[in-house]
Order: structure tokens, then C-alpha cells, then sequence
């Protein structure tokens, strides 16, 4: 799926510009918007999935107007909101079966097989008698990508994909995502969280304020901070000053020392060194040097 966003814009009936005229395109595989709070990115997920309309601009799917080819288009997207609850008291396979049948019109047999064989998917199986209320965060959270998939989208939309869940359940949901981008599937991932995006995604863009500040691959975007992220071993009066002065974005505590990973344009210390960068720096750098956002 070939999705191409042109000068698309978003203000709400009270005035708040939440998107402004954002450009992109987005082929297949893995692509992640990355921002802060506020950014503008769930409302650019509201739009894409035709939840809400846009007040300016225009977003084609294959070549398709979204506006123009709604009904045509709907049943090509699954959507995964950041919120997303379940009915009360209906088990997990009752669930996965009612959003089935929302997003397809197999008979009842072959629905229910395709049902299992998602659980079976999304490591469910085992609890598909369990209440899905009912289930930990991590297995609704995979409850709810199995219901964004049931129908076979072409374009899957997930919200602040990890929020929530513990180290494993997070690896297990990139996981699961990973696999499903070896498909002819478009998946757009939402998330201020940046080890979302430096693992699995082939490109990605980074919004604030509700302007597109960075779209390329993430390689691109941590080239952009190549010899500017130092690392130095300092006592506390110099890590003090260091602090006062620099963006820090990691210290260990080593032997009464502090070993102190900064971000500056020059060399911060005469014992500093550059490391290799990783997104995480690059986050850091593009709103504090580029954005003029303090995160530090
Ligand atoms: P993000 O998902 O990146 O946190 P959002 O799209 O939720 O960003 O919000 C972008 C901006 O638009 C925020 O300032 C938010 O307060 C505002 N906003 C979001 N939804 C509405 C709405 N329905 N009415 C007015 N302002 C909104």
C-alpha cells in the first residue's frame, strides 16, 4: 500500500491547529511517527483511519482520495486506538469473533477458524475461554492487534504501541509486528517511546507541534547527531557543572565517579570522547537543538 499526505492540516472547532501542513509518503513495511505529547500524531491516526476529516489537504491510498472512496477504503485499514476497551463479559474468542464479523462476511465456520487461528497468532490460544476483560495488560494489548487484524487489513494503524506493558510483553508486541511487516502490510506505529522505533522500523518521521521535523530512515535522522554525543567519567563537582551546561542523557554510577553520555556541538570536557549515536541521542539532539524543546 502506497499512502502519499500532501500539505494536510487539522484545526479543531476550537481553533487548535493540530496539524499543519504535514507532507509524507509511506510505502510497505514498518513506519513510525515519533513525538512528543501533543504532536499532533493521534489526530494524523484519526485521520487516516477516516475516524475524523481533515480541514485542509488531501491523503491518497493507492492512488485513492480517502474523502472520495471511504467505503471502498475502510475495510483495507485496521486500527489498534490507545485506549482501546473491551465489552464487558464477552470471552476473548466471543470478542475476536463479534469484531469478525464486523469486518467480514465469512460464515460462521470459517469465521470462527480464521478466529482461532488469530489467537493462535497473537499467543492467545490458550485463554480464548478467559473473560477478555479479564486478561493481563499485555494480553489485551495483543487482543486488541489480533481484532485490528481480523480482517486481513492492508494498513494497520497502532497507537502508542507498548504503553503499558512490561519489557517481555513489549519485545513479544514488536515481535508480532515484525513478523506481520514481512507481509505486503503497511503498519504505522505511533509512539513517544523511542526504542518503538529504532528496532523494527524502516522509516519513520518525527512530528512536533504538528509539522513534520524529520522523515527518512532512522539511520538518517542519527547521522544528523555523528559527533556530537560524548561520553566522559567525571567526580561530582565536574558532572555538576556538565549537567548545568549540556542536554545529559545517561549517567552510571561507577567507583564514586560518573560516567556521563552529553550531547554538544564541541568537545564538553578535555576527557570526553564521541560514541556511535542511537536514535534515542538523535531524539534528544533534533528537540533540544533543532526544536528548541528542553527535555533534559
Ligand atoms: P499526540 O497524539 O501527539 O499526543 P494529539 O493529536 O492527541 O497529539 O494532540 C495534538 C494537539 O491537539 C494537542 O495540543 C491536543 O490538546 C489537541 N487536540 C487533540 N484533540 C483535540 C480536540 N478534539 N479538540 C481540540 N484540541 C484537540
Amino acid at each position: 500500500m502506497n499512502i502519499e499526505i500532501k500539505e494536510l492540516s487539522k484545526v479543531y472547532p476550537n481553533g487548535h491547529a493540530a496539524i499543519q501542513g504535514i507532507n509524507l509518503e509511506i510505502g510497505s513495511g514498518m513506519f513510525g511517527l515519533l513525538g512528543p505529547n501533543g504532536a499532533g500524531k493521534s489526530s494524523l491516526m484519526r485521520i487516516l483511519v477516516t475516524l475524523q476529516k481533515a480541514t485542509g489537504g488531501s491523503i491518497h491510498m493507492d492512488g485513492l482520495d480517502i474523502n472520495q472512496h471511504r467505503k471502498k477504503i475502510r475495510p483495507w485499514i485496521g486500527y489498534l486506538p490507545q485506549d482501546f476497551t473491551f465489552f464487558n463479559k464477552l470471552k476473548t474468542w466471543e470478542f475476536l469473533d463479534y469484531a469478525a464479523m464486523l469486518s467480514s462476511d465469512l460464515g460462521k465456520k470459517k469465521r470462527i477458524a480464521e478466529v482461532d487461528s488469530m489467537l493462535d497468532q497473537v499467543g492467545l490460544l490458550d485463554v480464548r475461554e478467559r473473560q477478555a476483560n479479564k486478561l493481563s495488560g499485555g494480553m489485551k494489548r495483543r487482543l486488541g492487534i489480533a481484532q485490528a487484524l481480523i480482517g486481513n487489513p492492508r494498513l494497520l494503524v497502532i497507537d502508542e504501541p507498548t504503553t503499558g506493558l512490561d519489557p517481555e510483553e513489549r519485545i513479544r508486541f514488536r515481535n508480532i509486528l515484525s513478523d506481520l511487516s514481512q507481509k505486503d502490510v503497511t503498519i504505522i506505529l505511533s509512539t513517544h517511546i523511542v526504542g518503538d522505533i529504532s528496532s523494527t522500523c524502516n522509516n519513520m518521521a518525527m512530528l512536533n507541534k504538528g509539522e513534520v521535523a524529520f522523515s527518512g530512515a532512522p539511520e538518517g535522522m542519527i547521522d544528523q547527531v555523528k559527533n556530537h554525543v560524548w561520553q566522559v567519567t567525571v567526580e561530582d563537582e565536574d558532572f555538576t557543572d556538565l549537567k548545568s551546561k549540556y542536554s545529559v542523557v545517561s549517567t552510571i554510577p561507577v567507583e564514586g565517579s560518573w560516567e556521563t553520555q552529553l550531547i554538544s556541538m564541541e568537545k564538553p570536557h578535555p576527557e570526553a570522547f564521541n560514541i556511535q549515536p542511537n536514535l534515542e541521542h538523535a531524539y534528544v539532539f533534533f528537540m533540544e537543538n533543532e526544536l528548541g524543546v528542553s527535555l533534559v
